[in-house]
Formats: C-alpha cells, sequence, structure tokens
C-alpha cells in the first residue's frame, strides 16, 4: 500500500523526498485542521467563553489527552505544549536542571542537546560529561555507570535515535542506571515518534521531549512531557499571561501544570494538527511503520554497501530513519548539489552534530533519512542519481 496518497506533496512535487530526518511531510488531515480551524472557529484557547473560544479550547484541550494517551503518561497534566524539542530542552536547562552540578549526554546529541548546557558555562570536564561509545555508536554504558558513581544526583540528557546515524540508544536501560545513581534523566525524542512507539512510564524517563513538525505534525509546536511527582519542583522557564491563577501588585499565583507553564498565546492550530497527525499513526500503526521502516533502511543499507566509493560508519542493527555516508574522495556538498540537480532531497553537512563530525575527523556527511511512505523505488532513483553523481564528479 503506498501511503504517500495521504501527503499532498508527494502529488505537488517531482522531489523523492528523502529529507525526513529535517522535517517529515504532512498529511492532508493535518493541513485541513489547520484551515478548518483558521477559516471556521479561530479564538483564543483558555481566554473568552463564547462558542469559537470553547471549540478551540476543547480542540486543544484534546491533542493534550490524544498525546498523552498516544505516548503512555499517566496524566493530561505532564503534557506541556512547547514549540519543539529545542524549546523543550531549553525549558529544562534553564529551569529544573540548571543548579545540578553535572549534566551527562552522549557522543552523538544534536546541538540543542549540547548548546544550552555550554550557555551554562558548562565545559567538558566542569559541568559537562559526554559519554562515549563502542562499535556501531552504541552508548558506552560501563562509562556512564562510571560517570554517575563519580557524579551521583546529575542530570541526564540524551537523545533516544541519533539524527546523523539512526542509532537507537537504550533509553529505558539508561534511565534504571541514572536513577540507581539519584540522577533525573531528560530524553531527546526529536527522531522518535515518528518511527517508533513511546511508553513514557516504561522507560521511566523524567523528561521526554516531542517534535511535532518531525512526526507529519505542523512546525512550530511540539511538547514535553514531564513526570508527574517533579511537577512542585519545576519553575517556568516563562510566565505571562495563562500560566496564572491571580496577580495583584504583591505577587503572582500560578496555576498548576500544564498551563503554568504555557505562557502567552500557543500554536493553537499547530496544536489542533498534531493531533490529526497522531490519529494518521494510530490507524496506520506502529508495527506496520517499524516493519515498513526496517525493510527500507534495510534495502538503503545493502543498496549503498554495492557502491564501491561508499563509505558508511554504521550497519543496519538497532538503526531506523538516518543514514550517513560520504564518497571516497568527494565532498559531501558537490554530491549534494548533483543529487538536488536529480531532484533528490536529502542533507549534507554536519546535521546540527559538529562534536561527532570532528570526532570522526569530517565535515560531514550525506544523509538519506526515512519515513513510513517512503518506498523502494525512491531508493532506487536516490541510487541511480548517486551513482550517476559519482561519475561525473569523478570524470
Ligand atoms: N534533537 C534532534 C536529535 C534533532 O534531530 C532535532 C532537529 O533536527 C532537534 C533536537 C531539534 O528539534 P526541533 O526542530 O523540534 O526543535
Amino acid at each position: 500500500m503506498s501511503y504517500k496518497k495521504f501527503f499532498p506533496y508527494f502529488q505537488n512535487s517531482t522531489m523523492t523526498y528523502l529529507d525526513n530526518g529535517a522535517t517529515t511531510q504532512k498529511p492532508q488531515s493535518v493541513i485541513d485542521s489547520e484551515i478548518e480551524y483558521y477559516t471556521h472557529y479561530c479564538a483564543n484557547t483558555h481566554r473568552s467563553n463564547f462558542g469559537d473560544a470553547n471549540k478551540a479550547t476543547i480542540e486543544f484541550e484534546n491533542t493534550r489527552k490524544h498525546l498523552q494517551q498516544f505516548i503512555n503518561a499517566k496524566d493530561s497534566s505532564e503534557i506541556i505544549f512547547t514549540k519543539g524539542v529545542t524549546e523543550s530542552i531549553n525549558f529544562i536547562a534553564n529551569s529544573f536542571a540548571k543548579d545540578f552540578k553535572t549534566v551527562i549526554i552522549s557522543s552523538l546529541e544534536h546541538h540543542a542537546n549540547i548548546v544550552p548546557w555550554h550557555m551554562q558555562n558548562r565545559t567538558l570536564g566542569e559541568g559537562l560529561e559526554v559519554v562515549g561509545y563502542k562499535e556501531n555508536f552504541a552508548f558506552d554504558f560501563e562509562e556512564f555507570e562510571s560517570l554517575l558513581q563519580k557524579n551521583p544526583n546529575s542530570f541526564v540528557s540524551v537523545t533516544h535515535i541519533s539524527n546523523v546515524f539512526g542509532t537507537i540508544n537504550d533509553i529505558k536501560k539508561i534511565c534504571t542506571l541514572a536513577h540507581k545513581y539519584d540522577s533525573y534523566v531528560m530524553i531527546d525524542g526529536a527522531q522518535s515518534l515518528a518511527h517508533t512507539k513511546i511508553d513514557v512510564q516504561d522507560i521511566d524517563c523524567d523528561f521526554f521531549t516531542v517534535s511535532g513538525h518531525k512526526t507529519f505534525a505542523p512546525t512550530g509546536v511540539g511538547a514535553i512531557y514531564i513526570k508527574q511527582e517533579l511537577q512542585d519542583k519545576i519553575a517556568p522557564y516563562q510566565t505571562g499571561g495563562a500560566t496564572i491563577k491571580s496577580v495583584t501588585y504583591e505577587k503572582s499565583e500560578l496555576l498548576p501544570s500544564p498551563y503554568r507553564y504555557e505562557a502567552g498565546t500557543q500554536n493553537i492550530a499547530g496544536v489542533i494538527g498534531f493531533a490529526k497527525a497522531l490519529q494518521l499513526i494510530d490507524t496506520i500503526g506502529y508495527e506496520t511503520i517499524e516493519k515498513q521502516e526496517h525493510t527500507l533502511y534495510e534495502y538503503l543499507h545493502n543498496e549503498l554497501e554495492k557502491i564501491e566509493e561508499v563509505v558508511l560508519y554504521n550497519t543496519t542493527k538497532d538503526s531506523v530513519g538516518s543514514k550517513s555516508f560520504n564518497i571516497k574522495g568527494l565532498l559531501h556538498d558537490d554530491v549534494g548539489i548533483l543529487l538536488d540537480k536529480q531532484k533528490i532531497a536529502i542533507r549534507v553537512g554536519h546535521h546540527c552534530a559538529m562534536p561527532i563530525m570532528e570526532k570522526l575527523h569530517l565535515k560531514g556527511t550525506i544523509r538519506a533519512s526515512l519515513a513510513f511512505y517512503n518506498e523502494i523505488e525512491d531508493i532506487d532513483k536516490f541510487i541511480t542519481a548517486l551513482k550517476k553523481a559519482i561519475s561525473m564528479l569523478k570524470d
């Protein structure tokens, strides 16, 4: 079955889209729901009391409930809407996590989970520790445990799935180990929800960040899951309208979670659209999505492996979504230009992960990143175009 029929981009563009790690395409249902909001009941939420305003609030809150069930959070107060993973991480970095002596991250982090810690004047070995990796970029649990032994009561912030190599970290094991040493864990789930089922209670993380636009929802919307037990300990990162129970010239009294964390007018259409994206995943089912993506990823890997000039960095085992490689003797930028000329959408460069590039002595890679709507034919077109680009650049 072709899932592309749900996504109007594929009827309107001639590009072969393999840049899902950057953002995913949006289904018609998401686009329609945004149009519906703006054309039929555009009003602010949680404020006014007329019909359209009430409808907007109900739809907005329905997304919260939907996301709560979708990631198996215990209570809807644990779901806080943000602009995306970057804002979610910045929120916690600048509130709950800022006073921890040590923050522990992995080697495969996106800049979104590195720069906020540097902005707190943490440097390597001085407030910031980085866990190394083993073969195939596997998270080094021995090094992690030794860091936790030396630094109990740390704040651990790690990616679930690498946006560069598609490596999947065992986040449940990371949480168990961190909790053993009285540490808290935030998961960067930017690359998770489009590919795999998330159950925050089973993972037992303290924070889980979600990106809407990488999960078939509109841009500018995301969320953070905050474990209920922690809510009283977390100061809001921004405050203002909609966060308060009462304000006098003397003092402000905040509402409970989630409202105390959602200052100002939210991306209402985006949040409402997010529910439609989740609905599509519900309809297709993660089992189907995971199976389809595994087939595609393995095929992509095998086809790349057949090209003599291709340098791969990891095998397919325990990888999903993103696949990075280089071409011996050629610049990734040049390959990217020739792929674009042949209507192949991929990303070349450092993928907002400069530290791992530096560690591997690379300026960048060529990255193809998949979603469930991709087809074997897309990979065939990409491989044909890649071979052509190689032969043109080598001549
Ligand atoms: N973390 C990872 C692993 C990512 O891949 C990205 C985006 O590429 C981000 C964080 C930032 O996510 P957002 O665009 O939702 O802010």
